[in-house]
């Protein structure tokens, strides 16, 4: 194959954000087929780089990747192609994803020739081309495919792109923010359009977002992140409902309203002080100096996970059953 435009787009992207690259720390996550992981933390939490880390744009540094139980393997080889053919990214911006002089028949048909699934003959590939339109609701698809990005509305470009990364029938897909650009009033359909996929092609999807509310309507599991490291994880229910640690709790409070399923309006700074440089972190649990219930060992101990009630789990001190105190951990200290 001649070209290859993830992987091209992918090194932009690298060369692009070089210098605001995070370093994520002591990271472990499992995403199911069939279910939506959301990833929720502010901007500077680090969700883009483990984003960026499972599609292999940055090379770990140490730990290790696995598909469907098979290490992934970087490098440039059939090993490395099929992984990237299965873990498909889908960004934030649909407009600086697509490229404004080629029409959607272009897009989508190179991504069906590079992943070798275009068919034999014009019949087949116009057919292939309507499934992918049809698959993200751009229908009739006669009516799109000679369409330029910018005659599309942004919703229709994201749709798009979406389709675009379906052409090379991931497993994986991982989603960065993909509907905090769009109108507020189309966010619902491109994340409902998501919820249909993952049921349908039995996805597993890694939701990235600021906005814990959506990550409640939208996802099976929430892990929220905080100075580049996962500090609650669980059942989206609970972890929305009843958040365990203060920084969820302090995320939930922030949100304008908890109870909307879709931002009104984007509000990435929780108004309580600003995330650390992740090149300096705090010491000791890195939410100490924002935390209203910090403690003396919260300065110098990092706190490992706590199991909670139903699979929910928190890296906080406050959950330490073991402390002086002898209390059991509690899940609900509200
Ligand atoms: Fe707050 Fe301490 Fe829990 Fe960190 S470990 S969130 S500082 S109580
Ligand atoms: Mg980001």
């Amino acid at each position: 194959t001649k070209h290859f435009p993830l992987r091209r787009t992918a090194r932009d992207l690298v060369a692009r954000r070089r210098r605001s690259v995070h370093a994520v720390d002591d990271v472990s996550l499992r995403l199911r087929r069939g279910t939506v992981t959301a990833l929720v933390g502010e901007s500077g939490s680090g969700k883009s780089t483990v984003a960026r880390l499972l599609a292999q744009l940055h090379p770990l540094t140490s730990g290790e990747i696995r598909l469907g139980g098979e290490p992934a393997v970087a490098g440039r080889g059939r090993s490395f192609r099929r992984y990237v053919r299965r873990v498909q990214l889908i960004f934030q911006d649909p407009f600086a994803s697509l490229n404004p002089v080629h029409t959607v028949r272009y897009h989508l048909t190179r991504a069906l020739k590079i992943h070798g699934r275009a068919g034999s003959g014009e019949t087949e590939l116009e057919q292939n081309l309507a499934d992918l339109l049809n698959r993200v609701q751009l229908t009739p698809p006669q009516q799109f495919l000679d369409k330029f990005p910018h005659e599309l509305s942004g919703g229709q470009r994201q749709r798009v792109a979406i389709a675009r990364a379906l052409g090379a029938d991931p497993q994986v897909l991982l989603a960065d923010e993909p509907v905090s650009m769009l109108d507020v009033s189309i966010r619902l359909g491109v994340l409902n359009l998501l919820r249909d996929l993952k049921e349908r092609l039995h996805l597993a999807i890694l939701y990235i977002t600021h906005d814990i509310a959506s990550a409640r309507y939208f996802a099976d599991t929430t892990l929220v992140m905080y100075a580049g490291r996962i500090v609650e994880g669980g059942d989206s229910e609970r972890v929305t409902q009843h958040p365990a640690h203060p920084y969820t709790q302090l995320l939930i409070a922030s949100a304008p309203d908890p109870d909307r399923v879709v931002a009104e309006e984007d509000q990435e700074e929780t108004g309580t002080g600003e995330p650390p440089s992740l090149i300096t972190p705090p010491a000791g649990c890195r939410f100490h100096p924002r935390c209203p219930k910090a403690m003396e060992r919260c300065r110098t101990e990092p706190p490992p996970r706590f199991d909670l009630s139903d699979g929910q789990w928190a890296a906080c001190w406050l959950y330490d059953g073991a402390a002086a105190n002898g209390t059991e951990p509690v899940a609900d200290p509200a």
